[in-house]
């Protein structure tokens, strides 16, 4: 069962052009089309699974944000790294005096617990019952199941972050419209989203890993990200590069591509990406957008 989107969820175009056919090399090796918006070039995976299908294309050994292993070099460096990173996330939303933060689709809840440890008060949405359980056990977080937003109280939170989230969501404009009602004046919305437009992207092609089909729905670029957040009233108030992703989409790349594990050319290739990142407007292979709700009437 799959499902075809017709209309551009960013400008509600009709016409789609094919840009590649891309494998899912993490679980299922099938293919899937990337197509773009003809009207205003947002890019998506269409068509694609069911999301009441999609839970089979995610059970991966790789699928690492999931779990806390800490077995092999790879994984070791990715829970070091992930461990500052979560630092440097509750560092931003503390500078935006954030008290009442949601965090949508929050894995194993590391970045939660520590927010929760600066005084924050936190809520957080979770579709894997496995890592809802770990949020529990671990950090004695109640975690919500359902990605539906809607029954928490009309402007309860002053942020709302969402960590390599949004790609996965299934309906965008409703969910973002849910975010704008859910949310106190001038509230914060944090996105970490992959960009096709970095360095790494085009040089990988369709074999870049944050295609990551079929459970990545959306690909984003600063320009498609700011029109679609827009049109619901919310502003890009700044970006920030995620520096670390370059480095672990091009290693994974390099093994899609290659059929290999090459870590001294992936890595390269994501030093090359974030240099180009910083002196170009073509953005990091990762992005942070913050966004600022503002009164529509
Ligand atoms: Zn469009």
């Amino acid at each position: 069962m799959s499902i075809t989107i017709k209309a551009c969820p960013v400008c509600e175009g009709k016409a789609f052009k094919l840009k590649f056919i891309c494998t899912d090399y993490s679980v299922s090796s099938e293919e899937f089309k990337i197509v773009s918006c003809e009207t205003c070039g947002f890019v998506l995976t269409n068509p694609r699974p069911d999301p009441n299908n999609i839970s089979r294309y995610y059970k991966s050994e790789n699928y690492i944000s999931h779990t806390n292993n800490k077995k092999g070099l790879f994984n070791f460096l990715y829970q070091t790294i992930r461990k500052y990173t979560i630092e440097r996330k509750v560092q931003m939303i503390k500078k935006f005096d954030t008290k009442n933060l949601l965090d949508i689709g929050c894995g194993t809840g590391e970045f939660l617990n520590k927010a929760k440890t600066k005084g924050i008060n936190v809520e957080g949405i979770e579709p894997s019952e496995k890592a809802r359980k770990q949020c529990k056990q671990n950090y004695n977080l109640r975690i919500n199941e359902s990605a539906d937003i809607e029954a928490y109280d009309d402007n309860k939170f002053d942020c709302i972050t969402m960590w390599h989230v949004l790609e996965h969501m299934p309906e965008l404009s409703r969910l973002i419209e849910s975010m704008y009602s859910k949310t106190s004046r001038n509230a914060k919305i944090i996105i970490g989203v992959p960009n096709h437009n970095s360095w790494d992207a085009k040089y990988y092609k369709k074999h870049w890993a944050a295609w990551d089909v079929p459970v990545h729905f959306w690909h984003f670029t600063k320009q498609s990200i700011e029109k679609l957040f827009k049109n619901h009233g919310f502003v890009l108030l700044k970006t920030k590069p995620m520096i670390f992703d370059s480095f672990y989409v091009s290693i994974l790349s390099e093994e899609y591509k290659n059929g290999k594990k090459n870590f001294v050319k992936g890595f390269l290739i994501g030093m090359i990406s974030n240099l180009v990142g910083f002196f170009t407007k073509a953005g990091f292979s990762s992005t942070i957008y913050i966004f600022e709700k503002k009164h529509r009437f």
